[in-house]
């Protein structure tokens, strides 16, 4: 009897959730192969989204899908536990145990065999050895960090509101202006906007964001400089305080210090700076790796030093052929993810992994909350067009209508996109509690 081939994705967001689904319906409900999806959370909730659960502006509740219901309909498996380790030479992925609350042990570690492997665990925030960031900074990482803050934010607007201190600022400082930390300053004013409509003695004018980057202007990864001033223009209409050229080196519970020897107090900070992969994916199982800790794989997506394991997404370094790096961008860890299921089944009947992952950049867009979006769009006129406003808030949502359409089908996919409009029209407009 033929043995089963195992095919083993390790990480559920933007990338391991589509490729999970796409082979679960190409091997897994054909019987082809085993598929199993192993993530360290119980549900997935798509990571563009993170700084609006970061202030109660998405509940995921209503938004979070459930690995385990969607693996059954959708033919694969689903095991919980996060990876520490892989075994190469038995070629079994090592799972650490999962512990309750009091920290007794629910399952075991366990070790999950696979034929072949695709590592797409993402990234987090890059603190640069910082002194302090570690200790005194919320991250935007995880569903579970994206928690932490929204407790820690309305916690802060519960307790002024009802005080009435409104003499003393709320002072928060996000650092680093990315597409994350400028969309995050942005939601926090939004969401003291429509704390006023539960009823809280709040304002905007209690909340003193600063955002801070160190290059001379914001999104600096973002080409156009009309983006990044148009973003600007608008940030510092909403009320928050931008500061470009000023770069952190070290952060302390009262505030921030700058290599300028100024300090900045703040009652919190939110660091949002670059981003690595995980640090213990730094040589794992001897796979070669980047210095911010990225597997090192060739442009097919296999890893450089191991055929049958593929990496994808933030966690992978995927070179071009014009020297270049492919960005870590929801847009490349799907394309990336959809190409790398097609290279597996290749693999499976026997060929060569023949198709070459070439980045499509469709454009970068920002999303000022209710504000305002503006951004790029390249696949129009040969590239490059400005868009603002309705249009540009259309696109900016086709990424994750894209996605969900991939994770459900069109129909149901759609029908979803539409319940969700509906929901926020009827449900309120922030998740406190
Ligand atoms: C606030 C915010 C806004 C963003 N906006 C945009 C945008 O507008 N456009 C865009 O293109 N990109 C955007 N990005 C970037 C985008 O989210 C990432 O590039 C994308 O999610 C990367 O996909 P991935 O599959 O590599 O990893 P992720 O989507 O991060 O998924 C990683 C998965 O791995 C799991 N995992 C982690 N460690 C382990 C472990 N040890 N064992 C098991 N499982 C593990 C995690 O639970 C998670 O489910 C944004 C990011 C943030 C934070």
């Amino acid at each position: 009897m033929q043995e089963m081939i195992n095919v083993v994705i390790v990480g559920g967001g933007a990338g391991g959730m589509e490729i999970a689904t796409k082979l679960g319906h190409k091997l897994g409900k054909k019987n082809k192969a085993r598929v199993t999806l192993i993530d360290c959370a119980e549900s997935h909730v798509w990571k563009p989204l993170l700084h609006e659960v970061a202030t109660g502006a998405l509940d995921i509740g209503i938004d979070a899908i459930s690995y385990r219901g969607h693996a059954a309909a959708h033919g694969y498996h689903f095991q919980q536990g996060a990876m520490t380790d892989i075994d190469r030479e038995n070629k079994q992925v090592i799972l650490a145990p999962i512990l309750d609350e009091d920290g007794e042990e629910l399952l075991p570690a366990r070790r999950i065999d696979y034929t072949y492997l695709v590592i797409a665990i993402g990234s987090i925030a890059n603190d640069f050895n910082i002194e302090g960031v570690r200790d005194h900074c919320v991250f935007l990482d995880s569903t579970e960090q994206a928690m932490e803050i929204r407790t820690m934010l309305l916690n802060k607007f519960m307790r002024y509101a009802s005080h009435h201190q409104l003499d003393e600022k709320i002072k928060i400082a996000v650092v680093g202006a990315g597409a994350t930390g400028v969309e995050m300053s942005a939601e926090m004013h939004h969401a003291v906007d429509q704390l006023r409509g539960f009823g809280y003695k709040i304002d905007t004018s209690l909340l003193e964001v600063t955002l801070i980057e160190a290059d001379q202007r914001i999104l600096p990864k973002v080409e156009k400089t009309e983006i990044s001033d148009s973003v600007a223009k608008e940030l510092t209409a909403i009320g928050v305080n931008v500061r470009t050229n000023t770069r952190i080196d070290a952060v302390t519970p009262e505030g921030l210090h700058t290599t300028t020897e100024e300090f900045i107090p703040a009652d919190m900070v939110i660091w949002s700076t670059g981003v690595k992969a995980p640090d213990f994916l730094n040589e794992i199982g001897g796979l070669e790796s980047n210095h911010i800790n990225q597997v090192m794989v060739k442009q097919n997506m296999q890893t450089t030093r191991d055929s049958h394991i593929f990496a994808i997404g933030d966690c992978a370094a995927c070179p071009q052929e014009d020297g270049s790096w492919v960005p870590p961008r929801g847009q490349s860890a799907r394309q990336m993810a959809l190409m790398t299921a097609d290279n597996i089944r290749l693999m499976i009947d026997g060929q060569q992994p023949k198709h070459n992952y070439v980045y499509k950049d469709l454009g970068s867009l920002v999303n000022l909350s209710k504000f305002h979006t503006v951004g790029n769009l390249m696949s129009f006129m040969g590239g490059g067009v400005l868009v603002e406003g309705k249009i540009a808030r259309f696109v900016y949502t086709s990424l994750y209508r894209r996605h969900l359409i991939e994770l459900h089908g069109v129909f149901k996919g759609t029908l979803l996109m539409f319940a969700k409009g509906i929901s926020r029209i009827i449900h309120p407009h922030l998740k406190l509690h």
